[in-house]
């Protein structure tokens, strides 16, 4: 697990202005990666770091010969049109780099004037995705969703025997993974509303989102070997937010026995930005079982885990109606919860993932699963805010969603914040549902 260092302490300032007024998501101690390059432009993309409101560009910084050792391997990898190579590089390569860009940010720097020709606004830039995502596995590690679920469909029996015992996951799609900004049409699929005959082909009318986190692994695992739980977090690059757009009446009818399908698939939308294992280590946290739950089988526990192998991630989600947009007013808040509820860590899936021996590969994405807490408002999905449907959300200005319309927006936000620790933030994901193609 990654102690605490030099690049943490909450005292740091950077000579960049805007990563030092507190409510940034990017000051000195987050420095986040991205792929990035100047909006409309044909530049190549190539791979970023955030500091405040700007974007180190690592290709130039590369140039400028400003980093020596692994930090300047690092740097070089990320020079490419995704990070995969910087993440097949294994956590030691980000670490150096993140140490020696810290050193170059902070006020005092004796590479000022270099390094501010290495800056793109991140206004003036535009998005692709981090890295070219091999495989993508959905997990289920929300007790909190997994009997909200259960409950809607077994009133009596809402939490499955197996959930305390394994981490619940499936191979999802990659191909429709798409950076914040995405819009797609409502998907169109087979519908078999309660009482009916036969199913219908018909657009979905329970369209709507999953907050998740997205783990990106970093260093993978050979074909037929495993990864212990105390070595999984070397494995992870780091984590990014992650919309898993559902369409709950496809799936009702899909789902059995073999789980979802065309229900998820159709499109899943990430943030730009992946913040480190080694930025978060302020905010790691205990990981706890109750006690009178079964203990995790002894792969996936040990020492380390429990002190320190959970994180503590506010996670927001934010609605936009098209009306909204019209008039203009803020987007309105829908949840408000934290990572820290999840019933298994990023430790757990990951070991649990490859115990065996599936191999997983740098740039191979991992969802967590919806993120709901523990209260009625702390639900990541319009399935369980609105009990199926059944109690549609009343916004600010009187309009009111049992699932998402067509021209809704929906963001996620994230940040960690605590005192004795600087505050960092995930920025934004954002997508739009658009109206169904026709039929
Ligand atoms: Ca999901």
């Amino acid at each position: 697990m990654t102690a605490l260092n030099e690049t943490h302490a909450p005292t740091l300032k950077s000579f960049v202005v805007s990563a030092n007024d507190g409510i940034t998501d990017f000051p000195i101690q987050n420095l986040p990666f991205a792929v990035f390059r100047r909006a409309g432009s044909d530049e190549p993309f190539r791979g970023g770091v955030a500091i405040g409101d700007q974007i180190v560009d690592l290709a130039r910084l590369h140039r400028a010969r400003l980093l020596s050792d692994v930090a300047a391997a690092a740097c070089e990898a990320a020079t490419a049109t995704t990070l995969n190579a910087l993440m097949a590089h294994g956590n030691a390569a980000s670490t150096a780099l993140r140490l020696a860009l810290s050193r170059l940010l902070r006020v005092g720097s004796a590479h000022q004037a270099e390094m501010l020709s290495c800056f793109v606004a991140q206004s003036d830039a535009e998005y692709a995705l981090p890295a070219h995502i091999g495989d993508y596995t959905d997990f289920y590690t929300s007790i909190h969703h997994a009997t909200n679920i259960g409950r809607q469909f077994r009133p009596d029996n809402p939490l499955l025997p197996n959930y305390k015992w394994v981490p619940i996951g499936y191979h999802g799609r990659a191909s429709s993974i798409a950076i914040s900004g995405q819009s797609f049409p409502r998907p169109v699929g087979q519908l078999m509303p309660p009482g009916a005959e036969a199913p219908t082909l018909a657009p979905c009318k329970r369209m709507d989102f999953e907050l998740e986190m997205g783990i990106f692994v970093g260093s993978g695992n050979a074909l037929g070997t495993r990864i212990g739980i105390d070595d999984a977090q070397s494995h992870v690059f780091g984590l990014c937010l992650l919309n898993d757009w559902s369409a709950r009446d496809i799936q009702g009818w899909e789902y059995q026995p073999l789980g979802p399908f065309l229900s998820k698939n159709f499109a899943s939308t990430i943030s730009p930005w992946i913040v480190t294992l080694e930025a978060l280590a302020p905010y790691r946290q205990r990981f706890t079982r109750a006690s009178d739950d079964p203990q995790p089988l002894p792969y996936l526990d040990s020492a380390a885990l429990r002190s320190e192998g959970a994180f503590d991630i506010q996670l927001e989600v934010l609605i936009e109606t098209a009306l909204m947009r019209e008039q203009r007013s803020a987007p309105h808040r829908i949840c408000l919860t934290s990572y820290r509820h999840a019933y298994w860590t990023v430790s757990q899936l990951v070991t649990h993932h490859t115990v065996n021996g599936c191999n997983l590969q740098p740039g191979d994405l991992l969802g967590t699963g919806t993120l709901s807490g523990p209260t009625a408002s702390e639900a990541g999905a319009l399935i369980e805010l609105t009990q199926g449907g059944k109690l549609p959300i009343t916004l600010p200005n009187g309009e009111s969603r049992a699932f998402l319309a067509d021209g809704d927006s929906i963001t996620l936000r994230a940040h960690c914040e605590k005192s004795g620790a600087a505050r960092i933030g995930f920025g934004t994901c954002t997508g739009t549902v658009l109206p169904a193609l026709p039929l």
